[in-house]
């Protein structure tokens, strides 16, 4: 197998850091053999991302496109999870800075209540560019509800109604 064949994944769900493999393999070993009365003997599904993901005790499978990988080197669920979200649609918590219009604290620091698709950051990050906050907020409150039509609200994490100090997040 080609060294472009597999993908290695450090999975990020937990401070153990898992390696994981994702390994591209044929549709047909990848989605079953038909046994000898023509029935198929696994299973299938689609997720919320639209991706076929086969599975059973020892092994997981995902459909990425035209590909199909077998994902190994988790050690819980939560890394196949995320192996999967990696080869469909990743995302990440975006953490930043925007500006307000408010002398004494100009800049506040602010997070996604959520995953932003990364295809999806550039535009979010433009938005943001021209973006001014206009109202003095306490950490944990929403800044914008739907960033850049991402269904994903934006949140302030520094105190904008204590001055001087709101560069700086607070949770
Ligand atoms: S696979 Fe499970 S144990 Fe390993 S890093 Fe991911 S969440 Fe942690």
């Amino acid at each position: 197998m080609k060294m472009t064949d597999s993908r290695e994944i450090t999975c990020i769900q937990c401070p153990q850091g898992c390696t994981l493999h994702a390994e591209k393999q044929s549709a047909s070993s990848a989605n079953g053999t038909s046994s000898a009365n023509g029935t198929s003997s696994a299973n299938s599904a689609s997720n919320a991302n639209g991706a076929n993901q086969v599975s059973n005790a020892n092994s997981s499978f995902c459909q990425c496109g035209d590909a199909v990988y077998k994902i190994t080197g988790n050690k819980c669920p939560r890394g196949r999870a995320y192996a999967i979200k990696e080869l469909t649609n990743p995302s990440r918590t975006l953490t930043t800075t925007v500006a307000t219009i408010f002398d004494d604290c100009p800049l506040v620091s602010v997070r996604t209540d959520g995953d932003i698709p990364l295809r999806d950051v550039f535009r979010v990050m433009q938005e943001l560019n021209n973006y001014r906050a206009c109202k003095r907020l306490h950490p944990g409150e929403v800044l914008i509800e739907d960033l850049a039509g991402t269904g994903v609200a934006l949140l302030a994490t520094g105190d904008m109604t204590a001055p001087n100090t709101t560069n700086h997040p607070t949770t």
